[in-house]
Formats: structure tokens, C-alpha cells, sequence
């Protein structure tokens, strides 16, 4: 008998990790915010038992991490690709090589431990939703533009899902131009994602760059080249939300991924270019993401609460303030970025 009568009792705690391509993001979290946090290659080229093995020791390691003043309830998750939320599977994983893998029963079985699965747009839209950005508004969506292009949509306050295809902007759409992972030609995320900015820069100039963020800065110089890949992927981001606006009628759009890094020089030519190809639906408000490259990891946080059964209220108050915490401090990483303060709001809806 270690515990004493006069001990406290433990506090509870998640497990939460965003498992992209490169890394796996972990954090380690109770009630009123992190305790530890980091991440680890996911060694997704060494094949798909490699990568989810590479999954299930960051859980343990992260479980290592926990204070004996503390117990794990639950893990979450938040993976990139096609996923089944309601399943429990990743059906298919392009970045990580996975297909129809049971992952919440998988890692159920490893941990013993109630797991929330999702995916990584949506766990970031999710967190935006509850945490950031997007708090307190029923009808918005999310788009991520980094190394690909999607987007989540919470409509009356649910996320869609539709068996893991919601918010697939990325691909199709187009029966011409260039090539595209997919198997398609002229996908949006062939021009119009981060990655995809660096590569036609590269193809046109025969210069290789070090990122959208290099096309950016060289396009401020006035390379026009530059300015045409830049102005191509604005052109087709703003056409893919018009769309988007015109289906669901959502007044706010959160922009986050790597791009949005680039602040106001992508936002506002975006509202520009979406309110140009609107009519009757009123120009939707564009925002900044404001727990940028956070938001998936606080999304599984999220996801292993739920899991868990426990009452959100509590950990959505402590953690909204940890946020914003977050992104009072996070200025050298986004340079520019405008506080989505209501002014704001007010201005653009003139
Ligand atoms: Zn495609």
C-alpha cells in the first residue's frame, strides 16, 4: 500500500499525437495543459508496420513521461489521408503507406487504453473550432495548405466526415494540366499547396528553392515568375473556397498549414479573389489559424478526452487560455499575422 489516505488522488492525463509523414508530434497533457511534448521520425519509407510501430513506441514513451502524480485515461490520435473516424480505420494513407488499418483497436490492444482517432485536418479544424479561430461559430471550414491541400467542414456544428471523403479539395476537378499524385492532371494541390509552389518555381526557372516561403520572398523582390506561381496558387485557393462557400454557405474560412505562415500577403489577395466569385452568398470572413502548427496535437488532445468520457468544459476553458498564450508569444514564428480580433471582422463584412 503506497497510497496514503492523505495522498491526492492522481489527476488524470492524455496521450495525444499528430502522426505526419516526417514526424510524429506527441504531447502529453491533464486538464489544464502540456506536460511534455515532442516528436519523432516516422520512418514512413521503412514500410507501414515500421511507421505504426514507430506510432506505438511514441505512445509508450510519451506514457513514460507521466508524472506519478498523474494516470493516463486516454490517447488520441490524429493521422493524415483517408480516415474512418466512426470505424476506427485508416483506409488509406498515401504519407504513411497505410491501407484499411484498424488503428484504434490496434493501439486499444497495445495500451489498454481508450483511443479517439481522427483526422489531421479535422482534429486541426477541430482545435481551431473549440480552441482558436473558429470558436463559437457553427458553420465554418478549414483549409490546410502545406505540403497538400484539404480542407474540414463543420456544418451546424458537426463535422462532416462522409466515411473519411469530406474535404478532399486537393484532387480532381480537372481533366487537364499537370500531373498529380492522384493518378489525375490539374488537381488544385498541383498549384495550389505549398509544396506544389516550390516545384512549379523550380520546373519554370530551373532554380531549385528552398520552399514556398523562398518563391515568396524571391516574388517581394520582383521575380515575376515568382509572383506568377504565387498568383496562380491564390488564383486557384480562392476558386476551390468560392466553391466550397457556394455548396455550404459557411461564413468563416480558417486558413492553416504551413502557407498561412505567409500572413496578410496570402489572405488578403485570397478574400479578394473568393468575394470576386461570389454573388449572392456574402463574402465568408478569412482567418489565420491561431494555434498554427499545433492545432492537429491539441485536435488528438481533444479527441483522447473525449475518448476518455470526460467532461470537456473544464479542459476546453484551461486550454483555450493556453492557446491564446500560445499565440500571443508565437510572433517571430508568424510574422504579420494579424490577431483575428471582431474589428476585423466588422471591417471585412463591409
Ligand atoms: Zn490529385
Amino acid at each position: 500500500m503506497s497510497q496514503t489516505i492523505n495522498d491526492p488522488p492522481p489527476q488524470p492525463a492524455v496521450v495525444a499525437l499528430d502522426v505526419g509523414g516526417t514526424f510524429v508530434k506527441w504531447l502529453v497533457a491533464d486538464h489544464t495543459g502540456v506536460l511534455h511534448h515532442g516528436m519523432a521520425p516516422t520512418r514512413a519509407a521503412d514500410g507501414p508496420e515500421r511507421s505504426f510501430g514507430v506510432v506505438l513506441d511514441t505512445v509508450d514513451s510519451a506514457l513514460a513521461t507521466l508524472p506519478s502524480t498523474h494516470v493516463p485515461v486516454g490517447i488520441g490520435l490524429a493521422v493524415p489521408g483517408t480516415v474512418d473516424e466512426r470505424r476506427g480505420v485508416c483506409v488509406y494513407s498515401e504519407n504513411l503507406g497505410w491501407r484499411e488499418l484498424p488503428v484504434v483497436e490496434r493501439v486499444f490492444e497495445h495500451t489498454g487504453l481508450p483511443v479517439g482517432f481522427g483526422h489531421d485536418v479535422r482534429a486541426g479544424a477541430t482545435a481551431e473550432w473549440r480552441l482558436g479561430a473558429g470558436r463559437g461559430i457553427t458553420d465554418q471550414m478549414y483549409v490546410s495548405v502545406g505540403t497538400g491541400l484539404a480542407a474540414a467542414l463543420l456544418l451546424d456544428d458537426r463535422m462532416v466526415v462522409s466515411g473519411g471523403y469530406a474535404g478532399e479539395i486537393g484532387h480532381g476537378g480537372s481533366i487537364e494540366g499537370e500531373p498529380c499524385a492522384c493518378g489525375g492532371r490539374g488537381c488544385a494541390e498541383t498549384v495550389a499547396s505549398a509544396a506544389a509552389i516550390a516545384r512549379r518555381y523550380a520546373a519554370l526557372t530551373g532554380t531549385p528553392v528552398d520552399g514556398a516561403r523562398d518563391v515568396l520572398a524571391r516574388a517581394r523582390e520582383g521575380d515575376s515568375t515568382a509572383r506568377r506561381v504565387w498568383d496562380d496558387a491564390v488564383e486557384v485557393l480562392g476558386s476551390v473556397m468560392a466553391d466550397l462557400v457556394r455548396v455550404t454557405g459557411v461564413a468563416r474560412i480558417v486558413v492553416g498549414g504551413g502557407l498561412v505562415h505567409a500572413g496578410e500577403t496570402l489572405l488578403a489577395p485570397l478574400r479578394d479573389r473568393v468575394r470576386e466569385r461570389l454573388t449572392v452568398h456574402p463574402a465568408p470572413h478569412i482567418l489565420p489559424a491561431v494555434l498554427g502548427g499545433a492545432a492537429g496535437s491539441w485536435g488528438a488532445a481533444l479527441l483522447g478526452w473525449q475518448a476518455a468520457d470526460i467532461d470537456l468544459d473544464p479542459v476546453l476553458a484551461a486550454y483555450t487560455v493556453a492557446a491564446r498564450t500560445r499565440d500571443s508569444t508565437d510572433e517571430t514564428e508568424r510574422p504579420g499575422t494579424p490577431r483575428p480580433t471582431e474589428g476585423m471582422f466588422d471591417k471585412e463584412r463591409k
